[in-house]
């Protein structure tokens, strides 16, 4: 499922490929994904405009349109953003195609009906709307922040991690990797960690995220040691050779190492 890399790394392609180029045409193959507006209307709003600039917060996209609203992204399990210079271009499952003065294409592809294109008038109402906490790697969202946005919570640092209210961007896979370079394991509550504690975790977090973010997300640019690439029962731990379980955390499959991790506390 995308996370926060992948969605810094759909919404750089996105600056490099498609701003400030007039939109000619959109044709949405799939109305199920649109949320809140008819494709013909959708259409409408975009075609003769261009993209301007664009944001990411957690696991939302926005790009921002010359006249003001934003299309905002949501990419459910599988979803994904890419732009082809050949117009005829397709991928398996696209949904909705931009195209562009330059005879460029802009695709998003989803497989399954979890993902989500729509308009937005004001993309801080609707985040503010939505609930979503900040953005896990924006300026703001410091140690401190982190360390206050967590402390006094139950339940274990895993689900605050992945909790969208609490910050935005870090589903399942990530909060793995976060814990394995912490050593914590999946089962650690938030409770039992020190206030230093708690803020190498936030430094950890930013630089998982960041060297992800680095990797374009190709296993086989991820540094040795992490887990990424490896994320399966059975398979060998990066950095001991010990064997990577699974378990359950929250209805959530998780994978460790119990030799770099320790026993559940
Ligand atoms: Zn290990």
């Amino acid at each position: 499922m995308p996370e926060l890399p992948h969605i810094e790394i759909y919404r750089q392609h996105l600056d490099a490929t498609s701003l400030k180029k007039t939109i000619e045409e959109v044709e949405v193959r799939d109305e199920d994904l649109l949320e809140g507006i008819s494709p013909a209307d959708f259409a409408d709003r975009l075609e003769g405009d261009r993209f301007v600039g664009s944001r990411r917060h957690g696991k939302y996209l926005f790009a921002r349109t010359g006249e003001g609203p934003w299309v905002l992204f949501h990419f459910g399990m599988s979803g994904f953003l890419s732009w082809f210079e050949d117009p005829e271009h397709e991928t398996d499952y696209p949904k909705v195609l931009w195209h562009f003065e330059d005879d460029g294409v802009l695709i998003f592809d989803c497989v399954r009906k979890l993902g989500e294109v729509r308009l937005v008038e004001d993309a801080d109402g609707w985040i503010d709307e939505k609930g979503l906490g900040p953005d896990a790697l924006s300026e703001g969202f410091d140690r401190t922040a982190f360390r206050e946005a967590l402390s006094g919570r139950r339940g274990y640092l895993k689900t605050a991690l992945m909790n969208q209210e609490i910050m935005a961007g870090i589903g399942n896979e990530f909060s793995d990797e976060i814990l394995f370079q912490r050593k914590l394991h999946p089962k650690t509550k938030v409770k039992s960690l020190a206030k230093k504690e708690l803020e190498a975790v936030h430094d950890t977090l930013t630089h998982v995220l960041e060297t992800a973010i680095d990797t374009r997300m190709k296993a086989d640019n991820f540094p040795s040691r992490f887990l990424f690439p490896r994320r399966d029962e059975g398979e060998e731990c990066p950095r001991c050779g010990g064997e990577i379980r699974r378990i359950e955390v929250s209805g959530r499959g998780s994978y460790f190492c119990p030799e770099c991790q320790g026993e559940e506390p």
